[in-house]
């Protein structure tokens, strides 16, 4: 049988975004703080004007 394990990041770590100083939580698996992630994420995304330009 296979026991439930919560996996847990190391404790310590920092938002690896240049500058940031971000303790991360253990349990944010993520290698940025959640604020640069949703930072992050929202660049990623198309500019919402940006399909007319062909
Ligand atoms: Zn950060």
């Amino acid at each position: 049988m296979s026991k439930k394990v919560l996996k847990t990041s190391p404790e310590g770590r920092l938002c690896q975004f240049p500058k940031c100083t971000r303790l991360l939580s253990i349990y944010n698996h993520q290698e940025y703080c959640r604020m640069h992630l949703e930072q992050m994420a929202q660049a990623a995304k198309p500019k919402p004007n940006g399909f007319s330009a062909r």
